[in-house]
């Protein structure tokens, strides 16, 4: 009764998981390839290219292997297991590639895996041409290629809870590998293609395997498109928002305050006499300078407020306030902050600011704001510098 529960559940048809593990190849490979031009990330590295290499080995040894008794031994027994030995040491090479774990100590270790197993395999098929020793040489072969890559990627330095969740298939086809190999060892008419429980777990986890090495591979490729779009919307030295994605974002609150007649506000903030520091203390110190001021500047503002660099030492806030009496206290507390940078010894860091503020007319648009706290922060310079000038949108001066 008990064995017949077990059957039902666990045991599936070795020939059965070959088939769909055949199609599956050739199904993912067609994935991969029709959205190659689209992913940016891995271009260059010809990772989709190995990766839909692999595949298709694997599907053409499962192929083989599926016609074992109507093909000749040495295309159905040895070449299609030398096949997906080849496959499977190109499965782990591209896992690492994914994942940016380039290690050469584990990418030769891989070769000479391969190498050495299919060797093993031609020379028993060969000569010994015993059912049992196959099983035992594939399974040895899958333990011995996957291994030290997968506990690497789950375990190693550089693993992550993303790489850990979907490597556990690997993991599980690793551990039914060893008793696989030592069925074969014990039972002498033990055959690849034999249906039993353990072969349905193991072709099983390869299936499952196949499954999670195709999601896996897309989802890195999603979520490194994400930062990278994430990137693209950045200043590469100061992490702030660029002018781009500054606009968007701030015209979007300009039009919320238009449409609910709330108070709008505009930073403007130029460093001044940058160029003197850069001339004394270097370009590197007045980079380190940048990025203090873009820190200063966050820390100085409420978190829906949007900071961006404007291009060189120039640095606009848009923001949303109540009364002018806000944005005075927040462009003191702006220089403050920078006042604070203690980066250059006996040199106080300060900056000209300019702010303009109003409740936007439906004539208005956001660069008019941006324009006007300009021109309030030119003020700022010529009445001395290290100061704040506020202006209000209708002023003419
Ligand atoms: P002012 O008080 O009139 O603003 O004087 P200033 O010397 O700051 O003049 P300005 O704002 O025109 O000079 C900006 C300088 O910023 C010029 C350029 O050498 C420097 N700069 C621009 N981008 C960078 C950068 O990415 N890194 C560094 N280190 N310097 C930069
Ligand atoms: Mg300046």
């Amino acid at each position: 009764m008990d064995s017949l529960i077990v059957s039902k559940v666990f045991l599936i048809d070795v020939q059965a998981l070959i088939c769909v593990m055949f199609w599956e190849g050739l199904a993912s490979s067609l994935i991969i390839f029709t959205s190659k031009d689209h992913v940016k990330f891995f271009r260059g590295e010809q990772l989709l290219e190995k990766a839909i290499t692999f595949r298709l080995i694997r599907s053409l040894g499962y192929f083989l292997l599926l016609y074992r008794g109507i093909f000749p031994d040495l295309v159905s027994s040895t070449l299609a297991n030398v096949l997906l030995l080849l496959a499977f040491y190109l499965d782990a090479h591209v896992l690492l590639q994914t994942m940016k774990l380039n290690s050469e100590k584990l990418k030769r270790y891989g070769r000479l895996v391969f190498v050495m197993f299919s060797l093993l395999y031609v020379v028993a098929d060969l000569f010994f041409a015993k059912a049992n020793i196959r099983v035992v040489i594939a399974s040895l072969g899958i333990l011995m290629t996957f291994a030290p890559v997968v506990f690497q990627c789950m375990f190693g330095k550089k693993s992550r809870n993303l790489y850990r969740s979907f490597l556990w298939p690997y993991l599980l086809l690793i551990i039914t590998t060893v008793p696989r190999a030592i069925v074969g060892i014990t039972n002498k008419e033990y055959t690849l293609l034999e249906t039993d429980v353990l072969q349905s777990m193991f072709y099983g986890f390869l299936l499952l395997k196949a499954f999670f090495c195709t999601l896996f591979l897309f989802v890195i490729f999603l979520s490194k498109s994400a930062n990278e779009i994430e990137d693209l919307a950045r200043d590469p030295l100061t992490g702030l928002n660029n002018r781009k994605s500054f606009n968007e974002q701030a015209t979007e609150v300009f039009k919320r305050r238009q449409r609910t007649q709330g108070l709008f506000g505009v930073f403007f903030l130029d460093i001044d006499l940058f160029k003197n520091i850069n001339d004394q203390w270097g370009h590197d110190k007045g980079d380190e300078i940048l990025v203090a001021v873009a820190d200063a500047l966050q820390c100085s503002v409420d978190v829906k407020d949007i900071c961006c660099r404007h291009g060189g030492d120039e640095f606009i806030i848009c923001t949303t306030i109540d009364n002018v009496k806000i944005g005075e206290k927040i462009g003191k507390r702006l220089q403050e902050k920078i006042h604070n940078i203690d980066l250059v010894p006996g040199h106080r860091i300060t900056s000209s600011i300019g702010f303009a503020y109003g409740v936007p007319k439906e004539s208005e648009c956001f660069a008019d704001y941006i324009t006007k706290a300009d021109e309030a922060m030119y003020l700022s310079k010529r009445s001395g510098r290290d100061r704040l000038t506020v202006i209000r949108m209708e002023e003419i001066f």
